[in-house]
C-alpha cells in the first residue's frame, strides 16, 4: 500500500453499488469541451476520456447531450437521438473500459436556456442569459419529451456506457420544471410542488423501467438554486427522497442556475464552499451522495468524505489541469497535482465563446492528440532565462521530454508575476501554479539558477544549443507631468514592497490588473475566500438553504478606504475581462463602492492630487469637466511593456552558435495573460 492510500483512504475506498463498483470515489464531472457535437471530433474525445480514466478517475461523465432538437444547448449542439450516432459514442466507452474506467453520458434539455429560436420551456418565459424567448411546451410534448429522455438512456445503454447523468440542475429545463419562478402551468405539471416534479420523477421512473437494474442513473439535483423563488432544503429532500424510491443510483450535487448573480465556481469562491446543503440531503437518504463545487485538492475531498458530509467527490475543471489526479493522490504525489485555479480562462470562457476549451495550466487539455511531450531521443543543452509562467512551463516540459535544461531568474523565487496575482484577495490559488512548478522543477531535474539577472555574455559561454528568453513584463509608465512625484506607485511597487497606502487612492487603468488592484485596496485583513462564513455574509448566501433559493441579504464589509478607477475610454468598466467571471469583478468593485470614472484625460500629479479632465457626451456635444482627485496615492494599472533588452542583445549576435527564442510577455505584452503564456512556451518546449 503506498503512503497516500493511507494519507486519502476515504476518498480511494471503492464504492459498491450493489451491482457494480466503483474503483474509488473520485468522479470527473460533466463538462462541454466542444468536442461533443461533430461526430468527426469523437477519436479525440476518446483520447480525452482515456487519459483522464488511466489518470485513476473512478467515473468519468461526458459533456451534455439533449435527448431531442427542441434540448438543444446551441443551434446543431451535441445529442444523441438516433442509432446511427451508437457507433461513434463506442469509440468513447471502449477506450474507457479498455483503460479500466467508467462513464456515464449526461442527458442534458437546455429548455429556455437554448441558445436557439426553437428552445422550450415549461412557460414562455425568456430567461435573462438568452436572447430567445422559449415556445411553451403542450402537455403532449411533455409526454415525447419524457419519451425523448427514455429514447436518450436507451442509446446510451447500446452505446455502451456504464449509465446516464440526468442534469437536474444549474437551471435547465428540469429545474424549470420544478420551480415557481418558470413553470406557471396550471396543468398536472404546474401548480403544486408535486405536480412540479413529477416530470423528473417520470424522466426517472421511466428510464429505469427501460434500462434495467444494472445501469447506473445519476440525478444531478439543483441543492442550491440561488434565484428569487428558488427551491428550500426541505423540498430539496422530498425530491432526493422521491428520486431514490423511483430508481437512482447516485444523486450529484448542483449549485446555483446559470442565471444566479452570486458566484458559485470561480477561483474566489472559497473551496467546498457548498458542501453542507449536500450533507443535509445525504443525512435524509439512503443511495449514495455526490458532493461537487470548487473542490480541487486531495485534502479537501478527504475532509468531506471523511466527515460524512457526502459519499463521493465530483471534480470537472480539476481533471482538465491535471488527469493524472487520482492516481499522484493515491501514490503520495499531491504536491505534483496540476491543481485548476478555477481561473476559467480556457474552459468555461472558451465554451461561451463556442471555442473549444482547454486549460490555462495544462494547455494540452482537449488537444491530447496534437500536443505531445514526446521523450528526446538526442537531449538538448536548453537555457531559459526568466521563471514566469512562460519560463516555468517551457523548461518543466523540455526537461520531461529530456532535455537538459538550466532555468536563470533574476529574483529570489520563481512565478514572475503571478506571485503578484497571488496576493489579490480570492486569487490566493494562483500560489498552487507556482507550487506545482517548483515541483516539476525538482522531477525533472532543471537547474534551477535563482538570484541570476544572467548576461549574454555569460550564455554564450556556456555552449546552449537554445537559449529562450522568457524575461516577462514590467508596469508601463504613462508619460505624465508629475509621474514621478512621491504619489505615484506602481502595481509592482504596491504588491512587492511595504508601501503603506493612505485613505484615498486612484487606480489608474481598468483592465484586468486594475480591477484586481481595486479588489486589493478595498478588502482588508484576511481574505473572504478563506473565511466561508464572511463569503457567504458578503454574497447573502444561506447555504444551509433554509430561506427560499438561499438567498439572504448581503451585509458588504465596508472599504478601508475611498478608492477612484479611472480610464481614458468612456465605453463601461470591465467590457474586456473574461466572459464567465469578469461580472464578479465587475460586482465587488460595485459592493465595495470604487468611483469608477471614465472618459478621463490625465493632465498631471502635484502634492493636491491627480487633476484630470473628464469628457462626456456624444460626438460633437462633448462637455469636459477639470477635476483634482485629492488622493493620497495614484497606482499605475496602466498595461504593461516587454522585457527583452537581453534577447536584442543576443539577436545582434553575427555567428550564433546557438538558436534563439523568444517566448510570453517578452516576445508580445499586448494582452498577454498567463494563458498565452503557458500555451505558447509549452509549444515551443514541446518542438525542441
Ligand atoms: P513574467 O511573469 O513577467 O516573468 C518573467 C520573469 O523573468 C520574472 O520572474 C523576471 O524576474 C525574470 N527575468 C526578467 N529578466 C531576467 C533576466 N535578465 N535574467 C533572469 N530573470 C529575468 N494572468 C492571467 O492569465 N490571469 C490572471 O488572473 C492574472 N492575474 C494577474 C494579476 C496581477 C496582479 C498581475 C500582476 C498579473 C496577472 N496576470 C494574470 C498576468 C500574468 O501574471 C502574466 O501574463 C504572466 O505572468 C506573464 O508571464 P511571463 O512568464 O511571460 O512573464
Ligand atoms: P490591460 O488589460 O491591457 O489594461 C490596461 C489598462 O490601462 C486599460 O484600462 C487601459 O485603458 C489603460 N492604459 C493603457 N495604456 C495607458 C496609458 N498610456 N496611460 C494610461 N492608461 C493606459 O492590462 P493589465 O490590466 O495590465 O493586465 C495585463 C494582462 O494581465 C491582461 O492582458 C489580462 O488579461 C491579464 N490579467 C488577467 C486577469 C484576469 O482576471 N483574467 C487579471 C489581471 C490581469 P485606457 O486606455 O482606456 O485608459
Ligand atoms: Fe481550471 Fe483555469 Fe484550467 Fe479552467 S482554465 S481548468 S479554471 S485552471
Amino acid at each position: 500500500m503506498s503512503s497516500t492510500t493511507q494519507s486519502y483512504p476515504k476518498i480511494m475506498e471503492p464504492l459498491d453499488l450493489g451491482f457494480t463498483t466503483l474503483k474509488n470515489r473520485v468522479m470527473m464531472g460533466s463538462m462541454h469541451v466542444g468536442l461533443e457535437d461533430r461526430p468527426w471530433h469523437f477519436g479525440e474525445m476518446a483520447e480525452y476520456f482515456a487519459e483522464r480514466a488511466r489518470g485513476g478517475a473512478g467515473l468519468l461523465v461526458t459533456g451534455g447531450f439533449a435527448p431531442n432538437r427542441e434540448g438543444d444547448l446551441l443551434p446543431f449542439g451535441s445529442k444523441l437521438i438516433s442509432n446511427w450516432q451508437v457507433p461513434f459514442h463506442k469509440k468513447v466507452t471502449k477506450a474507457v473500459h479498455d483503460a479500466d474506467g467508467k462513464i456515464l453520458l449526461q442527458i442534458l434539455h437546455a429548455g429556455r436556456y437554448g441558445y436557439t429560436p426553437f428552445n422550450v420551456a415549461p412557460t414562455a418565459i425568456k430567461s435573462p442569459i438568452t436572447p430567445f424567448k422559449p415556445r411553451e411546451l403542450s402537455s403532449r410534448g411533455i409526454y415525447k419529451t419524457i419519451d425523448d429522455y427514455v429514447r436518450c438512456a436507451i442509446l446510451a445503454q447500446r452505446a455502451g456506457y456504464d449509465g446516464v447523468e440526468i442534469m437536474g440542475s444549474e437551471g435547465y429545463f428540469i429545474c424549470q420544471m420544478i420551480n415557481k419562478r418558470t413553470n406557471h402551468r396550471d396543468d398536472e405539471w404546474g401548480g403544486s410542488y408535486e405536480n412540479r416534479i413529477r416530470f423528473a420523477l417520470e424522466v426517472v421512473s421511466q428510464i429505469r423501467e427501460a434500462v434495467g437494474e444494472e445501469f447506473i442513473i445519476m440525478f444531478r439535483l439543483s441543492m442550491l438554486d440561488l434565484v428569487e423563488g428558488g427551491s428550500i432544503v426541505d423540498e430539496v429532500v422530498q425530491l432526493a427522497q422521491a428520486l431514490e424510491k423511483r430508481g437512482v443510483t447516485i444523486i450529484n450535487s448542483g449549485i446555483g442556475w446559470h442565471e444566479a448573480r452570486v458566484p458559485t465556481i470561480v477561483t474566489s469562491v472559497p473551496r467546498a464552499a457548498f458542501v453542507d446543503v449536500t450533507a443535509r440531503v445525504k443525512s435524509s437518504i439512503s443511495i449514495p451522495v455526490v458532493a461537487s463545487n470548487r473542490i480541487n485538492m486531495p485534502d479537501v475531498a478527504e475532509e468531506i468524505v471523511s466527515s460524512g458530509s457526502a459519499d463521493m467527490i465530483s471534480m470537472a475543471r480539476p481533471f482538465l489541469a491535471d488527469p493524472e489526479w487520482v492516481n499522484k493522490a493515491a501514490e503520495g504525489r499531491a504536491d505534483e497535482i496540476n491543481t485548476c485555479i478555477a481561473c476559467n480562462q480556457a474552459c468555461l470562457d472558451h465554451t461561451f465563446e463556442a471555442r473549444r476549451a482547454s486549460c490555462l495550466v495544462n494547455p494540452r487539455a482537449a488537444h491530447e492528440t496534437k500536443l505531445l511531450y514526446t521523450p528526446v531521443l538526442n537531449a538538448r543543452k536548453v537555457a531559459v532565462v526568466g521563471a514566469g509562467p512562460a519560463g516555468l512551463a517551457c523548461a518543466t516540459v523540455a526537461a520531461q521530454r529530456g532535455h537538459q535544461v538550466t532555468l536563470f531568474e533574476g529574483r529570489s523565487e520563481i512565478g514572475g508575476q503571478f506571485n503578484y496575482a497571488s496576493m489579490i484577495p480570492g486569487k490566493e490559488e494562483f500560489k498552487e501554479t507556482i507550487r506545482y512548478y517548483l515541483k516539476q522543477i525538482e522531477v525533472h531535474n532543471v537547474n534551477l539558477q535563482l538570484n541570476t539577472r544572467v548576461t549574454a555574455q555569460e550564455l554564450k559561454s556556456q555552449g546552449f544549443d537554445d537559449i529562450i528568453i522568457a524575461s516577462g513584463v514590467e508596469p508601463r509608465i504613462p508619460k505624465m507631468p508629475g509621474v514621478d512625484h512621491p504619489k505615484v506607485v506602481t502595481y509592482q511597487e504596491v504588491l512587492s514592497t511595504d508601501i503603506e497606502l493612505g485613505k484615498s487612492v486612484a487606480v489608474m487603468g481598468a483592465g484586468g490588473i486594475g480591477f484586481d488592484m481595486c479588489e486589493y485596496l478595498t478588502h482588508e485583513g484576511r481574505s473572504i475566500t478563506l473565511d466561508k462564513s464572511a463569503w457567504m455574509k458578503e454574497w447573502g448566501v444561506d447555504s444551509k438553504n433554509e430561506v427560499r433559493g438561499g438567498l439572504v441579504k448581503p451585509d458588504i464589509e465596508p472599504s478601508p478606504r475611498k478608492v477612484y478607477m479611472l480610464q481614458r475610454k468612456s465605453s463601461s468598466f470591465g467590457k474586456g475581462l473574461n466572459k464567465t467571471s469578469g461580472w464578479v469583478h465587475r460586482a465587488v468593485v460595485k459592493m465595495k463602492g470604487v468611483e469608477t470614472i471614465g472618459g478621463v484625460s490625465y493632465d498631471k500629479v502635484d502634492d493636491a492630487g491627480l487633476h484630470i479632465t473628464i469628457t462626456t457626451g456624444k460626438q460633437g456635444e462633448e462637455v469636459q469637466e477639470q477635476r483634482v482627485l485629492d488622493v493620497d496615492h495614484i497606482v499605475l494599472c496602466a498595461g504593461q511593456v516587454s522585457v527583452n533588452a537581453l534577447y536584442q542583445e543576443l539577436e545582434q549576435e553575427d555567428s550564433k552558435n546557438f538558436t534563439l527564442h523568444l517566448v510570453g510577455g517578452a516576445e508580445l505584452a499586448g494582452e498577454l495573460d498567463a494563458k498565452r503564456a503557458i500555451k505558447l512556451a509549452s509549444e515551443l518546449a514541446a518542438a525542441l
